[in-house]
Formats: C-alpha cells, structure tokens, sequence
C-alpha cells in the first residue's frame, strides 16, 4: 500500500519520513513501549542527524495495532509526536490517512470498528516475508474469554470468503511459497460466525465498546448460509493450493472437532502441527474464564488428535495466577500438562486487561505466588519438551531453510513440519528450499543436525 503512495522502506531511521509502530496488547505495559520505543527512535536520530527533515527534524510517527484501536485520541494527549493512529481495521483506509496528513492535517486518526470492515487484499507478489507467507481467515473474536482483550481490540469475528483464501493460497504456491500459515484468532470458528451482512455502525474506540459484547447476538452460519467449516475450508487449500506446506494457528479447542483431524490425515501437505491452548487445567478457572469447555472436553480433542495417522505436535498457552486461582486449581494445571505432554507450552503470568471481566474480579493473586507457580509450571515443560524433543535424535526430519542463524552465523536455521526449530551447518545453496535434516543433538528449545543429502 505504501509503495503505491510513492514509500519504500528504509532501515535508516535517519532516512524516514514515516515511522509506524505496530502494536500488541494481550499482555502487559503495551501502551508504555511505544513512548519508550518513540524516545529510543528520536535519540537515534539526534545522534545521527543528517538530513533536514520535517519541520522539527523528525519524522511522523503512527502507532497502529491494538494499542492504536484501544488507546485512540490518548495517545495523542500522551505524546506529541504521535501524529497518526490508526486502528485494527483501519489499514485499508491507510491512503485515506496519509492523504489528510499531506493536506496539513496536524494529527490523524481512524480507530472505526465494524463488522463489514474489508479485509486487506494483498496481492502475492507484494509480501516482504520471502519463504513463508501468512494468510488472514479469520479476524477478531466472539468468544470474550474473561480476561482477553482480543475482541475489544480487534472487533468481532469475521471471516474471510473462502474463494479468496483459496485464489490467494494458489497465487502463493504459483510464486514458489513452500509454506503457507492460515491465521486468526480462532480458525476453527472459521465460517461459524457468517459474513455478517447487517451494521453495527461505527463501534468507535474502546471507550465505546461496553455494550457490544454481547456473544448471543453474533450471527449464525445458518443466518448466513453460504460458508463453509474450517475443516471444508483446510480441505480446499490443501487440495487446490499446490503449496508442499500448511501449516495454521490458532485454535479454539471448544470449536476443534475430529473431522480436521481426519482432513490433516488425509493432506501430505498438512503438517503435523497443532497449537491448541487450554489456558487452564481446572474445570472451576476454565468456568470462570468463560472458555467454553471442561478439562475432559479438552482432553477427548486431544486424544483424537494423539489417534490420528500422522504424528501431531501439539503445542499450547497456559496462564498462571488466574484471580481465584488456587493451589488445588494449580496443580490441575500442572497435572493437564504432565498428561497432554506439549510439544512447547507458552505460559503466561495473569494481567488483569482493561474493560475484560476479569479485570474486575477481586480476588487477585500476589505477584510472588504468580512467578513462582509460572516457574513450577515452566520447569515440568522443560522436562517434558527434553523428553519429546530427545525422540527425534537419529530421525531424519524435513526442515524449510528461512535464513542464516542469528547466533550461529555458519548454520541455517529453519522449521520442521512439526514447527520445531532446526539448525544445522550451511552446507548448499538450500535458502527457501526444503531439505531433509539428520538430527544429531537437542537443545531445550531446538533440534541441531546436518543436511541430509540433497534438497528435497
Ligand atoms: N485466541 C487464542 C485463544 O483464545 O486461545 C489466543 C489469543 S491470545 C492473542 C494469546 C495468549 O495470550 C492466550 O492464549 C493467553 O494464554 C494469553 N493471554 C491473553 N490474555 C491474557 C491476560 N490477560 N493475562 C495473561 N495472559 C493472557
């Protein structure tokens, strides 16, 4: 979108006109980066100065991502730098904001949350990322997970038309992409919550967004009638992309159900991954993170995955210091982790997120108690990620080459179709190429081996 405005990019902060800072804001302390990041950008700047730039010698800056959508005009009160925000689904109307601030406007701002909101269609050859391409499904979230920002943040569930996901996953495979990942917040909820046709009208800023968050009142697939289920949905993209690997995040384990499994089964081209969170192991936290499912419930998904033809990694994020959570409710946890046995676990101390419920409950847990369950937890995993890593010592696994490692300049690194990290000597020209790998050591958090042969 930039290039089309008359943009490229630089790495020469001196050299910038524009500076947008992307953002996040599932955990902690999100809003306090960007000042921190703005200040870092400024001092580079000064020191560095040889160019006379706009008016104070600096460049705009724009703070995008969930921390634009959710702080909106307070940004702008907190910094006088900030010149452009520009919220989650504003980035289609990106030329819109650019051209005011070319008219003179000081600051501008786009933070509109709707259901129609467009998705951004890129075309295959603009991506940056040159190996693995990211494909949107899904966006925003239905659910309201009691301590989650997401659907305040990102607005409510949409999902994309199948046919484009398609034409886009085969356009990528037509430009030589060896893997592909189908994003959203919940892909398996993919086509549960139609195209929502009617209009909420503009949702506005977070401040706004108190009493939209009602689940009952998202749209059926059967009001919708014409989409199809995320396995439907895998099945195509499988079948029709000609791309050699699949991979997708995030999902949902109330929305997981067999038939993706029996469609990962049925696709080489499907990789053995799944990164289904459970964020709790007692049926009480769940309750009251509004999850949607029990531990038995979770535990049947992952048993169908466990019985499935292909070996699956199963990955997952667990949260600790949950308010109420207590050491019954803990050891709960540890113990679903010692029986699901993850491939890798995110874990991740309780925050309290503005505007969620669960902000409010009272009963929070003291910070000593949250790091040292978070530890407990974290060192189970280690032992458990040792032992599930170990299996792969003398296999022989197919690695997509991504680039040069950045602590080890002489090896490759790159992922295997199970998402685990390897590295190994550089011994071809195998950039973007998938090569088949001998595994020789582990490490905690990845495998190290040598090329085995040619590219595949
Ligand atoms: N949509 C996915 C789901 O609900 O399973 C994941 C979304 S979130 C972007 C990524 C992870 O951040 C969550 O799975 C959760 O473990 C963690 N997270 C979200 N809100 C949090 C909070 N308030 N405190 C601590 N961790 C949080």
């Amino acid at each position: 979108m930039f290039s089309g405005l008359g943009y490229s990019q630089t790495s020469e902060v001196n050299e910038a006109d524009l500076v947008l800072l992307n953002t996040c804001m599932v955990r902690e302390k999100a809003a306090r980066k960007v000042f921190a990041r703005i200040n870092e950008i400024k001092n580079e700047i000064k020191r560095g100065r040889s160019r006379p730039a706009s008016d104070n010698g600096l460049p705009v800056f724009g703070v995008m991502g969930c921390v634009a959508q959710a702080e909106a005009d307070r940004l702008f009160e907190r910094s006088r730098d900030i010149k452009m925000v520009m919220g989650t689904q504003a980035i289609s109307r990106l030329p819109a904001l650019m051209e005011q601030l070319d008219k003179g406007f000081s600051r501008v701002i786009d933070v509109r949350l709707s259901k129609e909101s467009e998705f951004l269609e890129l075309e295959a050859s603009s991506r940056q990322t040159k190996h693995i391409a990211y494909i949107t499904i899904t966006e925003g979230c239905n659910k309201f997970c009691s301590f989650c920002i997401v659907p305040f943040t990102r607005g409510r569930e949409r999902s994309r038309p199948a046919d484009r996901i398609v034409d886009e996953a085969k356009a990528l495979g037509e430009q030589g992409y060896q893997e592909v990942h189908l994003l959203g917040q919940n892909v398996n909820s993919y086509g549960l919550s139609g195209r929502y046709h009617g209009n909420l009208g503009n949702l506005g800023n977070l401040g706004n967004l108190g009493n939209v968050g009602n689940p009952a009142s998202a749209p059926s697939a059967q009001e919708d009638g014409d989409e199809i289920t995320f396995a439907k949905l895998l099945d195509r993209v499988a079948a029709e992309s000609g791309v050699p690997r699949i991979k997708y995040t995030t999902s949902y384990p109330r929305d997981f159900d067999e038939e993706i499994v029996r469609v990962m089964d049925a696709h080489e081209n499907l990789c053995e991954w799944i990164h289904l969170p459970a964020q709790a192991g007692s049926d009480r936290v769940l309750r009251v993170m509004r999850r949607g499912y029990t531990r038995r419930e979770y535990i049947e998904k992952i048993e169908a995955i466990k019985g499935a033809r292909k070996e699956i990694s199963i990955t997952g994020d667990m949260i600790v210091g949950f308010p109420g959570e207590t050491d019954d409710d803990f050891n709960e946890t540890m113990s679903l982790v010692a029986e699901v046995e993850y491939d890798g676990l995110y874990i991740f101390k309780y925050s309290p997120r503005p505007r969620t419920p669960a902000a409010a409950y009272a009963d929070s847990i003291p910070e000593e108690v949250k790091t040292e369950r978070f530890l407990r937890l974290q060192e189970l995993q280690d032992r458990i990620q040792r032992r599930r890593y170990e299996r792969y010592l003398g296999r022989t696994v197919e690695v997509l080459v991504e680039g040069t490692s950045s602590r080890s300049p002489s090896d490759y690194t790159g992922h295997t179709r199970c998402n685990k990290v390897v590295n190994f000597p550089i011994a071809a020209e195998a950039l973007g190429k998938l090569v088949n790998v001998d595994i020789t050591g582990v490490k905690s958090h990845s495998l190290y081996g040598e090329m085995a042969g040619d590219c595949v």
